[in-house]
């Protein structure tokens, strides 16, 4: 998909919202049509087929989270939600319903940029493509055909367990994980209830990865929903 030709549909009620969506994207070569309400939403994503929807969480109508249970439903692009500050729960229930990432308002261009940015590379790839095996960030180099982890050129010795979580996190570079998504993918469907093997073994994990595991530039927390593998980690 072309960033300079993706269409996009913005399902938000709030008229500042709106004019800030238009002006930032717009200006970056996006087309933006913008629905109101849930349910006008739900029938122009059906009409036109965006690249992208965006939903906020608070419509006057249906609530977000019912759009986008209903979107899923047929839509496999990426969705991103507006979420208020302290909606944690909600931010969770979005993803878990199948959104790709949130952005919690009042946010800057250059984050939503950033997020679409992501989202769109990740519809773009395709699970076994010869460039996805390798991720290169930083100092950080993981080979995914090889199983193996190197920072600086040299190797870094994971157990099974640290490595299927960084593996995870970092084929969604840029994209938030649910601790819920994170504990399934790794330890399984019977381990979703059991957050703190996930405290456990992320300690662990960036104590071997990150040059100064208190303050991560890899991977990151995103407060009471999940991680992130950092999309472009600064220094
Ligand atoms: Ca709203």
């Amino acid at each position: 998909m072309n960033t300079l030709s993706a269409r996009l549909l913005a399902i938000e009620d709030d008229p500042q919202i709106q004019r800030f969506l238009l002006a930032a994207l717009e200006a970056h070569g996006y087309a933006l049509e913008i629905a109101t309400t849930g349910n006008e939403g739900l029938r122009l994503a059906a009409l036109h087929q965006p690249d992208v929807v965006i939903v906020d969480l608070g419509l006057p109508d249906i609530s977000g989270l019912d759009v986008i249970g209903r979107l899923r439903e047929w839509y496999k692009r990426p969705i991103l939600v507006l979420s208020a500050r302290n909606r944690e729960s909600d931010k969770v229930a979005a993803l878990d319903l199948g959104a790709d990432d949130y952005l919690t308002k009042p946010f800057g261009i250059g984050e939503l940029l950033a997020r679409l940015r992501v989202a769109q590379r990740h519809l773009a790839e395709r699970p076994g493509d010869a460039a996805g095996s390798r991720i290169e960030i930083g100092a950080l180099v993981i080979d995914l055909a090889a199983h193996r982890v190197r920072r600086d050129g040299v190797d870094i010795h994971l157990t099974p367990i640290e490595y299927r979580l960084l593996a995870a996190l970092a084929q969604h570079r840029g994209k938030v994980l649910t601790h819920r998504q994170l504990l399934r993918d790794v330890w399984g469907a019977n381990h979703v209830e059991s957050p703190h093997y996930l405290r456990i073994y992320m300690r662990a994990l960036r104590h071997k990865i990150e040059a100064e595991p208190t303050r991560p530039r890899y991977l990151l927390t995103e407060v009471g929903v999940g991680y992130r593998f950092a999309d472009a980690p600064d220094g």
